[in-house]
């Protein structure tokens, strides 16, 4: 497996498994699975209303000595309805106790977007909180406090395009390690990350088999990137899968890599992508793929009556 090292010298799996819409039930079997293939790092977020079985997974995991705790990586995420500093804390504390954790190793600001208190997903102008109202530099000061308390050992952010970093990078006195953004070879973000490289904060790919779904629930109208026909053939070529491909192609690009599945059959499969070696060639196709293509529109949080506009979204 390789890592992703962090200026401490801690060591991220660059390979992990994803749990968004993993029903509950379903997140616990999928982590114990993931955990006996070989999985050492799972990406959670209170949002995804099952880290309480996670942490059912996890505790039974550790009981059974599959794993210990400091050999995982576990990720959560802040949702929007807690950037006010008062909900910071109690919204990191509250995934440690869903986790049964007593720390985690990544904590994120899910999006840079602002809800009030109890609201999931704006439906409204009135759920939202302006940058005014919820500025990012304050959420952070509280997610900095997560690293001095222990509660976590790093911070970082999700769905932040260049400005948003650029926003927090200014005022941070721990800066950000760490961007969870949408990317595979139909969003291959380039230039984004040529500037966390240059300011030393990893990337994670979320959607990196193309999260399918969003084109089969017609949410968006995009090909399907496991259909693709370059990607297909690399594939047979190598006698892999395209997801392995998918997969095998971040993490030729020093990328952390989270697909999910709930399937005790494609998570091994998606874990063997971790042994895929693709040549120059390869990737140079895979490099030049049509597109971009991006599957999370992020219209929600613009929705008529949102203070947020599609720049603080996507570069
Ligand atoms: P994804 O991993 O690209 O795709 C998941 C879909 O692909 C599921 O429908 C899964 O179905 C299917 N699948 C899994 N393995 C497969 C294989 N080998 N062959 C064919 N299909 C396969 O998309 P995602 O779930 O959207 O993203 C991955 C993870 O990133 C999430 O679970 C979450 O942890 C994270 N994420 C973060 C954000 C964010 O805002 N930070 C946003 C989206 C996602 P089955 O489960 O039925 O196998």
């Amino acid at each position: 497996m390789q890592y992703l090292t962090f200026s401490n010298g801690d060591k991220m799996p660059v390979f992990g498994l994803g749990t968004w819409k993993s029903a509950p039930k379903e997140a616990y079997e999928a982590v114990l699975e993931a955990i006996k293939v070989g999985y050492r790092h799972i990406d959670c977020a209170h949002i995804y209303k099952n880290e309480k079985e996670v942490g059912e997974a996890l505790q039974k995991a550790f009981k059974d000595g599959l794993v210990k705790r400091e050999e995982l990586w576990i990720t959560s995420k802040l949702w929007n309805d807690c950037h006010e500093e008062a909900y910071v804390l109690p919204s990191l504390r509250q995934s440690l106790a869903d986790l049964q954790l007593d720390y985690l190793d990544l904590y994120l600001v899910h999006w840079p977007v602002a809800v009030k208190n109890g609201v999931d997903f704006a439906s409204k102008a009135e759920d939202f909180l302006s940058s005014e109202e919820a500025p990012l530099s304050k959420t952070w000061t509280a997610m900095e406090q997560g690293v001095d308390l222990n509660l976590t050992r790093h911070i970082g952010v999700s769905n932040f395009n260049i400005a948003k970093l650029k926003e927090v990078l200014y005022t941070a006195r721990i800066q950000p390690e760490m961007n969870q953004v949408e990317m595979h070879p139909f969003l291959p973000q380039q230039k984004l990350v040529d500037f966390c490289r240059k300011n030393n904060i990893h990337l994670t790919a979320y959607a990196p088999l193309g999260s399918a779904y969003r084109v089969i629930d017609k949410e968006v109208d995009f090909p399907i990137l496991l259909e693709n026909e370059t990607i297909q053939a690399i594939a047979a070529k190598h006698q892999a899968t395209p997801a392995q491909v998918a997969i095998s192609w971040g993490i030729h690009r020093e990328i952390a890599v989270i697909p999910k599945s709930v399937k005790a059959e494609r998570i091994k499969e998606n874990f063997e992508a971790t042994h895929l070696l693709l040549d120059k060639k390869d990737m140079e196709q895979l490099n030049r793929l049509e597109g971009p293509y991006r599957y999370t529109s992020g219209r929600g949080w613009i929705r008529e009556g949102s203070p947020y506009t599609i720049a603080d979204l996507w570069d």
